[in-house]
């Protein structure tokens, strides 16, 4: 029985060191930019943009990173204002491939092909990265996982 209330202590003790010593952080994304989904009623994505910023800002957020898929702006170009929007409220955008490729149907070398796609409009757009954007390494990861073997 003492051992057991020991290794209960012990248990309890690393439980509590652990915790306090580790830090966390969350970061807040928006992907998809500069649309997702169907618009409210009404609503341009521009206001939409708008009502976002605001919320964010009036929450005093920390900086929240917009994460652009470029492909959406061929058949709109008019939302490109999004982006501007995004880069005018101080946010950072960051790169969610050109089109939104998924990671089961695509190669790696499709996806490291989509992601160098998105980088032209993240440019215009006087986003400066130093290396790869956050989800493209994410991207890129994710795509050599899957060219990986899988683990037996
Ligand atoms: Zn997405």
């Amino acid at each position: 029985m003492i051992l057991f209330r020991i290794l209960c202590l012990a248990f309890l003790c690393n439980f509590a060191f652990a915790s306090s010593a580790v830090s966390q952080q969350v970061a807040l994304t928006i992907d998809d930019l500069p649309s997702h989904g169907a618009l409210p009623p009404g609503m341009t994505r521009a206001d939409v943009a708008k009502s976002i910023l605001k919320t964010l800002q009036d929450a005093h957020a920390p900086k929240v990173y917009g994460f652009i898929n470029a492909k959406k702006l061929e058949e709109h170009p008019e939302d490109m204002e999004v982006l501007k929007l995004w880069r005018s409220a101080g946010f950072p955008l960051g790169n969610h491939t050109y089109a939104h490729l998924s990671l089961n149907a695509s190669s790696a070398d499709d996806f490291d092909q989509n992601v160098a796609r998105d980088e032209p409009t993240l440019n215009k757009l006087d986003v400066v990265m130093e290396g790869p954007t956050v989800a493209a390494v994410t991207v890129r990861v994710a795509a050599l996982l899957v060219t990986l073997p899988p683990v037996t």
